[in-house]
């Protein structure tokens, strides 16, 4: 990341309200920046979630850096991250997913082993 990069970057989008404002200053700093040539928009042939969410990407012309815009949508809170970040972000929240699957099983495991030993008594 470099000066022309952006200053700020969002691992989710707590709410609508702030995913409007951040939007909303994205527009203005993308009109300046694309006019300056400091950013350019590419285009996504394999987006980084394969959550079906729509990205974009910009590309800093300055450092190389390509940052992620995953907008939220219902349940799904987002993000604004260099790509690099935004696939470590993504393995993160699926490893998390998985644990609180794993989680949930062994929870009902204990319950029908409760429910049948009390049955066997
Ligand atoms: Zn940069």
């Amino acid at each position: 990341m470099c000066a022309d990069c952006f200053e700020t970057s969002y691992y989710e989008f707590k709410t609508e309200w702030e995913f409007e404002q951040f939007a909303a200053m994205l527009k203005q700093v993308l009109r300046h920046k694309f006019a300056t040539g400091q950013l350019r928009e590419l285009p996504v042939d394999e987006p980084v979630a394969s959550t079906g969410q729509a990205e974009q990407r910009f590309l800093c012309r300055s450092c190389g850096t390509t940052w992620v815009l995953s907008s939220p949508d219902n349940a799904w809170r987002g993000y604004f991250l260099p790509e690099a970040e935004a696939a470590a972000h993504l393995s993160r929240l699926a490893k998390h997913d998985k644990y609180r699957r794993l989680g949930c099983l062994a929870i009902l495991l204990v319950v029908l082993a409760l429910g049948l030993w009390r049955l066997m008594r």
